[in-house]
């Protein structure tokens, strides 16, 4: 067993590392699931059971075709998202965490069409700064910065806003919240049903469960 201290972030190798909740399995949830605007909170340990669950999610992403996912969308309430950096090249991955993260500077405007694993079959154009310079902590706790512009800006800005509980509907103008207003009460109506038929926990459930898992790790 090691451990070190990066800043705030520590770092525990000891297999004994508490679980992530029985009933958080690595899936990606769909609006309006409770778990997606909630404002996660910044990780102060790493330790095998998170490594494990991050690894899960890289597999998820791919299978998904995603080239970022936050934390917040497979239920953990931590300020972490990971992103494939190579998505722009076809045929490549290169797998980033990006941990504790902070956007230190935003330039240019640019207005680009987005989607979302957590809000299937939603397109709509999200006007965003063009470029921005990106500093987070890595799976090893070694800080890092990135100057990200196009895609991968756009990309790491919409991940950064699911770990604040925003997603990019939010972001959309009057006209635009109107174009998606169907699509996203078919989505409220679906999650409405899963919950009669028990496969989502109420309120108060998510909210006790999210709670534990904040108090393991931040
Ligand atoms: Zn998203």
């Amino acid at each position: 067993m090691t451990e070190k201290n990066y800043g705030e972030l520590r770092l525990d190798n000891n297999d004994a590392s508490p679980p992530i909740g029985a009933a958080l399995v690595v899936k990606v949830l769909k609006y309006p699931h409770p778990a997606l605007t909630r404002k996660a909170k910044p990780l102060v340990r790493v330790d095998a059971e998170l490594k494990k669950t991050i690894r899960e999610m890289f597999d998820l992403m791919h299978q998904e075709k995603g080239i970022g996912l936050a934390a917040t969308q497979v239920g953990l309430p931590y300020r972490f998202f990971i992103m494939n950096l190579a998505a722009s090249i076809e045929g490549m991955n290169e797998e980033y965490v990006f941990i504790n993260p902070a956007i230190k500077k935003r330039s240019g405007m640019a207005t680009l069409e987005e989607g979302c694993l957590s809000l299937p079959d939603i397109y709509a154009e999200v006007r965003r700064p063009d470029k921005i310079v990106i500093s987070a902590f890595d799976i090893n706790g070694e800080e890092f910065t990135y100057e990200l512009s196009g895609l991968l800006a756009r990309a790491a800005q919409h991940e950064y806003d699911h770990i604040d509980g925003i997603v990019f509907t939010d972001r959309l103008d009057w006209a635009g919240k109107r174009a998606v207003k169907g699509a996203l009460a078919e989505l409220e109506e679906e999650f409405e049903t899963d919950r009669r038929l028990g496969r989502i926990p109420d309120d108060k459930t998510i909210k006790k469960e999210l709670e534990e898992l904040e108090s393991l790790r931040t």
